[in-house]
């Protein structure tokens, strides 16, 4: 079958790979009809995720049809069309039975920190990942969901991911009913944050990138106030202004980064200028928002050095919340929200994109070219 291949740092192959076996009776093989490629990937790509091994195939954000089940999956059948959530999990364990499918203990019991996700290197599992034709599922009774007949496939492979981690940086922030809250980042992540914002009841939603044409979408799509850092001299000095002087009541970090960008910045003051992720978002969160207030962090960060302003988050009794998504937590809730309309998600759609041009879709959507947003690969036709 045709998979994408991991060369190393911004080397992206598609070739031939074996197709994927049922290994243990838990499993399900599932051939892939969407395949997104998502921001997290991007730290792959960019090579900030620890023990990402060459020949690996990413990707974690998929739905498909079941072409095999091992015998324990009682609750699928041979030809459903499923939506797979990114997170690898278990269903029975400590986490797990809490609801917290990404911080599964089974699937990588020697991480320290991270659960199993699909194409996220060897630090998640070493799961190979869904931008491929094919794809083993592991625990197949627990993550998958079959499609409703009435959902469009573009939607439910936006549930896999992007929905569920927007809707819960909103939800970590304990937005109260009028609250400001400022989002940093345009992306797929961000942009959805700021939607479900006002599902929570937020008065105002401001959203800052350095992209206008992401920021454009955002004003309408959000709908929220948008703002280019770039034009801004002070980010934390403007967005106080903005609020009364006071600063919003719930900051979401939805860039992420590295520890390798900061080191070109000065850290210690809230003059911080650059021109890519790395910390600075999170410092704008922690510097901005309101003493009291409440920081939700969805970016994923580098495993260390990111030297956050933690002397701030105590002086001002700032409320740190942060995790990867709990994707099957929230399905049920989303899917109610899709098909009420409240969300659309495959609005942010902006390309599709067949297999045989994902080096090209990787550069495109790193790159933030011809006005890329979210960029979907349609394997097998
Ligand atoms: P993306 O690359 O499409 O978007 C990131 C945006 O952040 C870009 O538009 C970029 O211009 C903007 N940005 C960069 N520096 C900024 C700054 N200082 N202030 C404001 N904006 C800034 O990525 P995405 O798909 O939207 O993902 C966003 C983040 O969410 C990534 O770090 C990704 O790894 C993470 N993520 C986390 C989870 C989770 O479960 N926690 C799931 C999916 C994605
Ligand atoms: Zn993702």
């Amino acid at each position: 079958m045709l998979a994408m291949n991991y060369r190393g740092p911004y080397r992206i192959r598609l070739s031939e790979k074996p197709m994927p076996e049922i290994l243990h009776p838990r499993d399900a093989i599932v051939r892939v009809t969407r395949s997104c490629i998502c921001g997290s990937d991007l730290h792959l790509y960019h090579g900030m995720v620890p023990d990402t091994r060459v020949g690996t195939t990413f990707g974690h954000e998929f739905c498909g049809v079941v072409e095999q089940l091992g015998p324990e999956v009682e609750n699928l059948k041979v030809g459903d069309h499923v939506l797979v959530p990114f997170n690898i999990a278990c269903g029975q364990c400590h986490f797990c039975l809490q609801g917290l499918f990404g911080n599964c203990h089974e699937v990588n019991p020697e991480a320290t920190a991270l659960g199993g996700i699909f194409g996220y290197s060897h630090t998640a599992g070493g799961y190979d990942g869904g931008q491929a034709e094919y794809v083993r599922v592991p625990y197949a009774d627990v993550g998958p969901v079959v499609i409703p007949d009435w959902m469009d496939l573009d939607d439910a492979v936006m549930l896999t991911d992007v929905v569920p981690t927007g809707y819960q940086a909103a939800e970590m922030g304990g937005i109260q009913k009028g609250d400001t809250v400022v989002v940093f980042g345009a992306g797929p992540v961000g942009l959805m944050a700021a939607r479900c914002a006002w599902l929570f009841g937020a008065g105002r939603v401001i959203v800052i990138d350095m992209y206008d044409y992401r920021l454009e979408f955002a004003r309408t799509y959000c709908p929220a106030e948008v703002y280019n850092f770039k034009e801004i001299d002070d980010v934390v000095v403007f967005l106080k202004k903005a609020t009364d002087g006071l600063g919003a009541d719930v900051a979401i970090d939805a860039v992420g980064g590295d520890a390798s960008g900061n080191a070109l910045h000065t850290l210690f003051g809230t003059k911080l200028k650059l021109e890519a992720g790395s910390a600075i978002a999170l410092h704008w969160a922690i510097n901005s928002v309101k003493k009291g207030g409440i920081v939700s962090i969805v970016g994923v960060y580098g495993p260390t050095g990111n030297m956050i302003p933690i002397g701030n988050v105590v002086n001002k009794g700032i409320t740190i919340r942060a995790n990867q998504a709990s994707v099957k937590r929230l399905l049920p809730r989303l899917i109610e929200h899709v098909r009420m309309g409240h969300i659309d998600p495959k609005a942010m759609i902006t390309h599709r994109v067949p297999l045989d041009h994902i080096a090209d879709a990787y550069h495109m959507f790193a790159a933030k070219l011809d006005g890329c947003i979210k960029p979907v690969l349609v394997p097998n036709g």
